[in-house]
This record gives C-alpha cells, sequence and structure tokens, in this order.
C-alpha cells in the first residue's frame, strides 16, 4: 500500500495541552474537520492517518520507547481499506502496550450491529458521521478525562505496590535480624528454639532420628581475662566461621545458644552421624590453633561437645535431646575438656 505522508500539525505547542490524539481515516474532509476542531479547541495535538494500517504502524514503532510514546485517545474511521477501524481497535486492546487507550470509533452507518461489533472489539464510544461539532467535542473530552483518571490511578497503584514492596523488603531483613546473633552472625537462641521445635515434629511424624551437637569453648573465662572481652568476641566468631564452614546439608543449623555456647541442630542424623560432624567441629577448631595463653603459653583455644540423637516418641519433647546433649558436654568437661562425648556413653540417670 502506497505510504501517504502523515500530517501532524504543530501549533503554538505551548498553548495547546500535551496529549495526543492518534486519528485515522481514509476521507480527507473528515481528517481534516476532526483535526481542525480539536486543535481549534486547543484539546489536542492530533496525528492523522489516512488509514488504520498506517496509524498502526506508526504506533508499532513508537509503543516500545520508554517511557511510551503513546496517544491518550485514538479515533478510528469503522469502515478503512487495509484494516478496518474494528480490526485495528482489536488488535489494539489485545496489546498490552495500548490496550489502555480509549478507542472512538466513527461511522456514517447507523446499524446497531456496528455499535455491538465496536463496543465488543473494546471501543468505548461511538461518533457518527455527518460530525455534530459539540458532540464531537464532548466525546473527546469525557474519553480524555477517563484517561487522565485511569493513569493517575495506575500511578498510584504503581506506587502503592512500590511502597509494598519497600515494606515487604523491609520487614524481611527485620525477620532475618531478629532470627541472627548480631556478633556471630549465626542463628540465635529464639531461631534455635523455634527450628528444634519443628525439627522434633518433623522427625516424631516422619519416624527419623534428629542429631544435636551442644558445644561450650573452653575455660573461656580465662581467655577473656587474658586478652580482653573485644580479642574475646572476635574468638566466638571465628569459632562461629568454623562451625558454619563445617556443618554441610542445608537443613543443618548452627546457631549460638547463649554465651559461649553453641548448637548444633542435625536433622535426619543418627547418633553416629551426629559425632561424625561432631569430631569435624572438634579438629576443625584445634586445627585453628588459636593461642590460649590463659592456659599455657602452648595451650591452644579447644571446644567441649557434648552428642545426641534421638528418634522422637509421641510423648516425648524436644528438651529431652537438649539435656541428652548437656549431660554429654557436661561429661566432656568433667572428663578433661577438648573432646566429643556421645550421649551413650554417659551412664543414664
Ligand atoms: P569451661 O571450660 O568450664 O566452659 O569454662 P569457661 O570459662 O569457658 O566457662 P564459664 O561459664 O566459667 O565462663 C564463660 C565465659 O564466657 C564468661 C564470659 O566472660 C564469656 N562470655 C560469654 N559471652 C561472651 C561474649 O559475648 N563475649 C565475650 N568476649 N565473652 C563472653
Ligand atoms: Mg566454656
Ligand atoms: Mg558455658
Amino acid at each position: 500500500m502506497e505510504k501517504t505522508a502523515q500530517t501532524e500539525i504543530h501549533r503554538e505547542t505551548a498553548q495547546i495541552p500535551p496529549v495526543n490524539i492518534l486519528l485515522a481515516d481514509d476521507s480527507p474532509e473528515i481528517l481534516l474537520t476532526i483535526q481542525s476542531l480539536l486543535e481549534k479547541e486547543k484539546l489536542a495535538r492530533v496525528l492523522s492517518f489516512p488509514s488504520a494500517t498506517e496509524s498502526w504502524e506508526w504506533l508499532n514503532e513508537r509503543g516500545n520507547a520508554m517511557p511510551l510514546l503513546v496517544p491518550d485517545l485514538i479515533i478510528l474511521d469503522l469502515n478503512m481499506p487495509g484494516l478496518s477501524g474494528l480490526e485495528a481497535c482489536r488488535i489494539l486492546k489485545s496489546d498490552p502496550r495500548f490496550k489502555d487507550i480509549p478507542v472512538i470509533i466513527v461511522t456514517a452507518s447507523p446499524d446497531i450491529k456496528n455499535l455491538e461489533e465496536a463496543f465488543s472489539a473494546g471501543a468505548s464510544d461511538f461518533i457518527f458521521k455527518p460530525i455534530h461539532h459539540i458532540e464531537l467535542l464532548t466525546r473527546v473530552r469525557s474519553a480524555l478525562l477517563l484517561k487522565s483518571e485511569t493513569d493517575a490511578r495506575k500511578a498510584r497503584e504503581r506506587e502503592l505496590l512500590a511502597v509494598k514492596a519497600e515494606l515487604e523488603l523491609a520487614n524481611q531483613e527485620l525477620a532475618d535480624q531478629a532470627s541472627r546473633d548480631g556478633l556471630t552472625g549465626l542463628a540465635n537462641r529464639r531461631q534455635f528454639d523455634k527450628r528444634l521445635y519443628e525439627e522434633w515434629h518433623r522427625a516424631r511424624r516422619e519416624f527419623q532420628p534428629l542429631g544435636l551437637l551442644m558445644l561450650d569453648i573452653d575455660h573461656f573465662k580465662r581467655y577473656n581475662d587474658t586478652y580482653g572481652h573485644l580479642i574475646g568476641d572476635h574468638c566466638l566468631q571465628q569459632v562461629a566461621r568454623a562451625l558454619k564452614g563445617t556443618i554441610s546439608r542445608a537443613t543443618d543449623l548452627a546457631a549460638r545458644y547463649g554465651g559461649e555456647e553453641f548448637g548444633i541442630i542435625l536433622p535426619n542424623t543418627p547418633l553416629k552421624g551426629t559425632m561424625v560432624v561432631g569430631q569435624r567441629i572438634l579438629s576443625h577448631i584445634r586445627m585453628m590453633g588459636m593461642p590460649h595463653q590463659g592456659i599455657s603459653a602452648t595451650a591452644i583455644l579447644t571446644v567441649s561437645i557434648g552428642a545426641a540423637s534421638i528418634i522422637p516418641s509421641v510423648s516425648g519433647k524436644q528438651d529431652q535431646l537438649i539435656k541428652a546433649a548437656d549431660t554429654a558436654l557436661y561429661h566432656a568437661k568433667n572428663s578433661g575438656r577438648n573432646m566429643l562425648v556421645s550421649a551413650d556413653q554417659v551412664p543414664q540417670s
């Protein structure tokens, strides 16, 4: 199809509101009538095309700009060679870039069937030829008003969504902070208790063993007394890093239980596996070789660990697991520290 030059009327743009109306009609007289009326009333800048096909090509090209350079209103003649007004309307309404632009259909035929088809294609209004000036202006004004209200509502919705996303992020950060220990970055006692409760109940349902290691730094009071509290804090961070680096499964959880004591929850882990992890931690911390001159000139920092693993019974509680691991830890301390003791090595009370 031969491309006719598009007429874009530039008037004193400062006086014309920054809205654009795209107009397509194969009748040059109608184009001129509508265009000059709207511009005379300073309602908009009008971009006019002699066919829907050409107006669609123009739109399609600009519709990918950011922000979208799309008009506020489209006026289409019903019958045109190439794309008809109805077909163009359907295409526009099915395209997310243009679906919110109101479309007014212009026709000489007052057939009710046309009206029905136009509305079902997504047109928001109808204008009959010959064009009555007042009717045209009124319909265009109300379509532009509706569009600006819709735009404002959408902008508010976008703002609200952005605020909501920010709030969700802030909440997530708060929740994350509330579950972490500030000094070591490990899970805190609150998170430890919550996870132990959850894992205990899961293990009970699935009849699986739940492993737990309780770890306490040896002679840490003397460490603080020797090096000062700040270096003591740094030592706690080193031990926490060693724990993080040693546990391997995504479901394992290392937590600061309190002071210089740590708890490591090991879901689906029998006592043998719990001991393997405990041994790895014990060796890892020994290998770090952190001097502990509070004990002797050549001493290094060590830890004592108690290990337990239980398949929860219906009547049991997670405290049972803590008590078992704690008793084993107590035994390790009493047996000379720097060792791993399992709950089954401790005489049951
Ligand atoms: P044991 O081998 O029997 O465990 O002896 P210990 O000295 O480690 O145990 P005790 O319970 O007597 O002392 C624990 C010390 O841990 C006391 C306290 O100064 C230190 N501690 C607890 N929390 C922190 C902390 O957040 N930072 C530092 N630097 N020290 C802490
Ligand atoms: Mg200690
Ligand atoms: Mg302690």
